[in-house]
């Protein structure tokens, strides 16, 4: 990461926040207490979280932005609100920030968008997301499939063609063959902050500057960025971006649309029907702006309020000293990785940027039997491909062991896991 000058939080910093995570407190595996190596898939969530969108059903239920009665006033300050603090907390203008299920679905409605402007939805403000025969989408080998298929499917649906960014030979992005892909046809670049495999950061000042010379627009998948180190998005230069809560202390079921306000309205919506119109006819509707006209049928109204909750959480703790800790977790990770024989480390060697994330392959052994011996031990870890299979036959893997940390992993469940980890070979014979 990013350098930062802030300090790293303390052990018994960590031992505390654990007291708010109730899943991590005496929970066993297998008789063993469990360590949970697998945030980069899902988080777990702090009391906090789960109390807010209890106290939403207990006291505050109601469809917002419909009633006129008091409650369903209610409802809409707290689903407004939840904009307001989550969108803060990316840098962004509450305009900005549009709901979504979680990343896949806010990178399919930019997907659509797009095709929906080449039906010639839209008008002429949709002129930006029009392609034509010969535009070009590029995206990278370093994605995960929620960043790829929603292209592959755009592509087939409208005739432009799908060019990508490969990656190098320890799986992180060739920025270099960057400026070779990106060109004059390009109309939209899509690519991953941070790398779900590899934990590499991507250069996006890099990315962001080479498709601005096109004139193509740039889509940042955030999700492994946004609950880990301190983003700005509108400070990236990127024109959209997409996240997902539950990696981030929140529930399951919401994740959030960032884009300029000028942008979303000139978007072609994804979904239509109640609750994002202005006007309707028996022939046609009008739309409302954004991020309303994103927002159709009766929303995840609870599951804002508790994804606000977590973003207070977090803020609580600082992102500067969530990143700082994770670094160190990244750095214990790949270090204690490379020390042992026949296993190897996917990603940033050690002692370059990486997330606390870690991707390894044990020789001879396949990652579904390492993960069995992990499991045996209590300590989670996610092995497959992790929802990247063009990224792994690049490294000519099928599958990978990935262990992944959040602000409430200790250097302890580091080194359960490497001594774990260590032993694996051995049992395999
Ligand atoms: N992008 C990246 C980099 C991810 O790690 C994930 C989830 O693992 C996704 C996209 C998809 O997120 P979701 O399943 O929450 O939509």
């Amino acid at each position: 990461m990013p350098s930062t000058t802030v300090p790293p939080l303390t052990d018994t910093e960590v031992r505390a926040l654990r007291e708010d995570f109730p899943l991590l407190t005496g929970t066993e595996v297998m008789g063993a207490p469990l360590v949970y190596l697998d945030s980069g898939a899902t988080a777990q969530k702090p009391l906090a979280v789960l109390d807010a969108e209890r106290e939403f059903y207990l006291h505050r239920n109601a469809a917002v932005h419909r009633g006129a009665h008091t409650l369903a006033v209610e409802a809409t300050d707290a689903y407004e609100e939840a904009r307001r603090v989550v969108a803060g907390f990316v840098g962004a203008g509450e305009r900005e920030l549009v709901w979504t299920s979680n990343a896949t679905e806010g990178l399919n409605l930019i997907a659509y968008a797009f095709s929906n402007a080449t039906a010639g939805r839209g008008g002429q403000a949709a002129e930006r997301f029009r392609l034509r025969p010969g535009d070009e989408i590029v995206t990278t080998e370093a994605e995960h499939h929620a960043n790829l298929i929603p292209w592959q499917e755009l592509a087939a649906r409208t005739g432009a063609s799908l060019r990508w960014i490969p990656v190098d030979g320890t799986g992180q992005l060739d920025h270099e063959a960057a400026a070779r892909v990106i060109g004059e046809r390009t109309k939209v670049v899509a690519f991953t902050h941070v790398s779900n495999v590899t934990g590499a950061l991507t250069d996006v000042p890099a990315l962001v500057e080479l498709a601005r010379e096109t004139g193509a627009l740039t889509v940042l998948d955030a999700c492994q960025s946004v609950p880990h180190l301190p983003v700005d998005l509108p400070g990236l230069g990127v024109d959209l971006a997409v996240f997902s809560g539950h990696k981030m202390l929140g529930p399951t079921g919401i994740g959030a649309l960032w884009g300029r306000t000028e942008l979303l309205d000139a978007m072609p919506p994804f979904l239509t029907g109640g609750s994002m119109i202005t006007r309707v006819t028996m022939e046609e509707a009008e739309y409302l702006p954004a991020p309303a006209r994103f927002e159709a049928g009766t929303q995840r109204i609870a599951q804002t309020v508790a994804l606000a909750e977590a973003v207070r959480y977090l803020r609580a703790v600082g992102m500067e000293r969530v990143a700082a800790h994770e670094h160190a977790l990244g750095q214990r990770l790949a270090e204690g990785i490379a020390d042992l024989e026949g296993v190897r480390l996917i990603g940033p060697p050690p002692g370059a940027d990486r997330v606390g994330l870690a991707a390894v392959d044990v020789a001879g052994v396949h990652a579904h039997d390492v993960g069995q011996v992990l499991d045996a031990a209590g300590v989670a870890v996610r092995v497959g491909h992790h929802c990247a299979q063009p990224l792994h036959r690049a490294l000519g893997l099928t599958a990978t062991t990935r262990a992944s940390t959040y602000l409430y992993t200790t250097a302890e469940d580091v080194d359960r896991f490497l001594a774990e980890l260590a032993g694996v070979r051995s049992y395999f014979g």
